[in-house]
């Protein structure tokens, strides 16, 4: 028996549902925090450019702290999520990781965030589990400024100098274009592994 879809049709089916551009990417950034994106002091800085954010704490309590952005970090997040998940897991607290992420994510990119209590303590630092994110280990890379973090994944890592407030560091902006470069390869299929580490490696090798 011929089927007659317009019975069927549901009128509410010509929208497509809502899809977040991000959840259609293939590639997950997992970016750290402090000393990679910003460096955060409690202590008033006598110079330079700094933001002072008030902390609010669990128990209720407030105190500031002043950050500084890393240069080039705007035009990084803008740029990186246009390929990737953006995704920020830090060793810090909520409370302090939330005030921050809200005021450097200006176009509102990254896409949910991991903190303190998603690490886990290794002999020389926090740890940061990428298969918690990603089960797909060829697709996810960890930008971060401590070696300790990848433990777990090492051949996951982009290992990125700490900052602390050198108006003249240009990482971001170096590391824009490697990313963007993997991804198009990515994209293009001229890996002939697509996974991401091989990127890294040969990264690492050249530099
Ligand atoms: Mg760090």
């Amino acid at each position: 028996m011929k089927a007659n879809i317009d019975i069927y049709f549901d009128s509410s089916l010509r929208i497509a549902p809502k899809v977040d551009a991000s959840m259609r990417k293939q590639l997950t950034l997992v970016l750290d925090l402090d000393e990679t994106l910003i460096h955060s002091s409690k202590v008033k800085p006598v110079e330079g450019k700094f933001e002072a954010l008030e902390i609010l704490k669990s128990d209720g309590t407030k105190h500031l702290v002043y950050i500084r952005r890393r240069p080039h970090l705007e035009q990084f997040l803008e740029k990186v999520s246009k390929e990737f998940k953006v995704v920020i897991f830090t060793a810090s607290r909520m409370e302090y990781a939330d005030a921050i992420i809200d005021l450097i994510d200006t176009k509102d990119v990254i896409t949910y965030r991991l903190y303190r209590d998603s690490c886990s303590r290794g002999s020389n630092g926090w740890v940061k589990d990428l298969s918690k994110i990603e089960p797909n280990l060829n697709r996810v890379i960890l930008l971060d400024n401590c070696r300790a973090a990848s433990t777990l994944q090492p051949e996951n890592h982009l290992l990125i100098k700490s900052w602390f407030y050198d108006e003249t560091d240009d990482h971001l902006l170096h590391y824009t274009n490697f990313l963007l470069d993997c991804a198009k390869k990515w994209r293009t299929n001229m890996l002939k592994i697509r996974d991401l580490r091989r990127c890294l490696k040969e990264f690492v090798t050249a530099n």
